[in-house]
């Protein structure tokens, strides 16, 4: 038995705030040395910090120092997480401060490799595990969360983790990695946000062989039996949490659609793999745009890859053409895609449900450089999750078709990437306007500089979260996330697009996120969406709910 006995009970202050090291233990509540003599006099905390009072500029400094002597990226997100598990509120300054340092860090590529060694670095559990053992109580799982007013769950079942495929349950670093990016990227609370993974098993015979998998060792749940969980999944989020809006993360492919239909006109969800990746995507598209002065109307798309990220960068593209005046069948025969098998065309019967409407009349190509050749396409992107895949001939292939071809190469982590950025801009010598998935380092050729942007989703899905809860939207629509890309478009400066980068500096975030929220908050009240009266201020009202990570006095 452990010693209850000696053990003081939990100590409250007059203010009925934890004190004592109970306090010190409490990352939501902790500052460390932070604290003041006030504080440490009327919380019962003298003696057990060190004499000095720091700053938090003082403890951001110390932690910076801490993390550039790690010596792998894996070891800087461990140092990160341990740091959330102590002071919050440190863990978010630290983020905003140095986010460019700290992006690659806590989210892709390093929280990739992260997920592939959750089970080997995992110290204390984040978020909410559900499994098959907890069919039928599922409310009750939901009700043992410390917080009770949630407004964003991500969500997960692990099965398809950034292009790295099925982690089961150590995929929980994508939800606790999204959600740290929405309180950073769009000051949404801490204590409003809510990671859950449903562990439905998996099928990576690794994992299953891992003594150290933290999940269920069972095969995936599929058929009617995953259907019913996830109906009572959804069932228990709205009875617990009203309203939170669900964001649906790295689910496979063919889950990923058919719940997102399902859901997305009850509740409050959006599929940030398709819907989020669709608006950034088509944000680098109109500011490519910009740089070659071209009409999006008269853009031709191939993609390699046909998954979630391709159909939800050809839906939103095929929108906006439409919004711009072409019929809309003319638009979806501006997509092309190319999967593992050729080109997706008609003839063919091998065709998943996803693909159908971008199956155009064609006869069969067998590879992406033929098909690049066939449809001299104006964009390539490459979301296949297949890496080298955009090689020397297809990036001189559209360089010559096109005076300055896009080509965006979103395959995540960086090891997975279609192509690099110094081989296309060294491959098209200069001529690609190139955008990655994973961040690039500026590449420097005949004496000058080239900037490429990240398609990083951490533009998008923060903002459209944040103006979510502004307005306490009933559903997230397509028109939602078209707002958002021109929002983000717009917000690029002529400075960056000389430099060829299509996206804003992450330093702009939260001006970035806070103008995207307006705009999303703007169009659910027109839709009669919002689920409060318009502020007369929208934009005013949106930044008022912000987190700043600045310490609050507690005397
Ligand atoms: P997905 O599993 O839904 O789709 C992958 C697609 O690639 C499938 O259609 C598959 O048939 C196809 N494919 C497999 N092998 C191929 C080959 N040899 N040639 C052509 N196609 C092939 O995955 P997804 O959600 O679409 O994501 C794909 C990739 O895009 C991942 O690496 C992911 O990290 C990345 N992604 C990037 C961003 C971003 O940069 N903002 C956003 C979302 C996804």
């Amino acid at each position: 038995m452990p010693d209850t006995k000696t053990r003081k009970p939990v100590r409250i202050s007059r203010t009925g705030m934890p004190a004592g090291v109970d306090l010190l233990h409490d990352p939501s509540l902790n500052k460390g040395t932070g604290f003041t003599e006030e504080e440490r006099d009327a919380l019962a905390l003298r003696g057990l910090l060190p004499p000095r009072v720091h700053t938090q500029d003082e403890q951001v400094a110390r932690t910076m120092g801490n993390f550039r002597l790690k010596d792998t990226d894996l070891g800087k997100y461990v140092h990160m997480i341990a740091l959330q598990d102590r002071n919050e509120t440190l863990f978010y300054r630290v983020i905003l401060d140095h986010l460019e340092e700290m992006m690659p860090i806590i989210y892709t590529p390093t929280v990739g490799k992260a997920c592939q060694e959750y089970g080997h670095i995992f110290r204390r559990p984040r978020g909410l595990f559900i499994t098959k053992r907890d069919r039928g109580r599922m409310t009750n799982v939901l009700r043992n969360w410390s917080y009770v007013d949630v407004r964003i769950i991500v969500v997960t079942d692990g099965e398809r983790i950034l292009g790295l495929g099925d982690l089961g349950a150590d995929g929980m670093g994508i939800p606790v990695g999204k959600l740290s990016l929405y309180t950073a990227c769009a000051g949404v609370h801490p204590s409003q946000c809510l990671p859950i993974t449903l562990d439905v098993g998996t099928n990576n015979e690794s994992l299953l062989e891992d003594p150290l998998y933290i999940g269920i060792k069972e095969k995936r749940m599929r058929g009617q039996e995953y259907d019913d969980f996830i109906d009572e999944f959804v069932h228990a989020v709205r009875e617990v949490f009203p309203h939170a809006l669900v964001q649906m993360e790295d689910f496979g492919n063919t889950n990923a659609f058919r719940l997102l239909d399902k859901y997305r006109e009850k509740m409050c969800t959006f599929n940030d793999d398709i819907q989020g990746t669709g608006a950034v995507a088509l944000a680098g598209i109109y500011s490519a745009l910009r740089i070659t002065r071209g009409k999006l109307t008269d853009q031709t798309v191939l993609f390699q890859g046909a998954g979630e990220a391709a159909v939800g960068i050809a839906n939103i593209t095929t929108s906006a053409m439409v919004a711009e005046g072409l019929p809309e069948n003319e638009a979806r025969g501006r997509q092309w895609f190319v999967d593992s098998k050729g080109l997706v065309v008609k003839s063919r019967t091998d065709l998943a449900d996803h693909k159908l409407p971008y199956a155009h009349d064609h006869e069969p190509v067998a590879d992406f450089l033929a098909a690049v050749e066939a449809l001299k396409p104006t964009a390539i992107i490459g979301v296949s999750g297949q890496p080298a895949t955009f090689t020397q001939p297809v990036i001189e292939a559209v360089s010559r078709l096109n005076e300055r071809p896009i080509v965006f190469s979103l395959s995540n982590p960086t090891s997975k990437s279609e192509c690099t950025a110094e081989e296309a801009y060294t491959w098209s010598k200069g001529k690609a306007i190139f955008a990655s998935g994973s961040p690039f380092d500026p590449v420097t050729l005949d004496g000058k500089t080239y900037v490429p942007g990240q398609g990083n989703n951490a533009y998008i899905f923060p903002g459209v979260g944040l103006g979510a809860i502004a307005c306490e939207v009933r559903r997230v629509t397509d028109e939602m996330f078209f707002v958002a890309s021109k929002t983000l478009a717009n917000l690029v400066s002529e400075d960056d697009l000389a430099k060829g980068r299509v996206y804003p500096s992450l330093t702009m975030i939260r001006e970035v996120s806070a103008a995207i929220a307006t705009a999303v908050a703007e169009v659910a009240c027109a839709r009669d969406l919002a689920g409060k009266a318009r502020p007369a201020d929208l934009e005013e009202h949106v930044r008022s709910q912000m987190y700043v990570p600045d310490y609050e006095s507690y005397v």
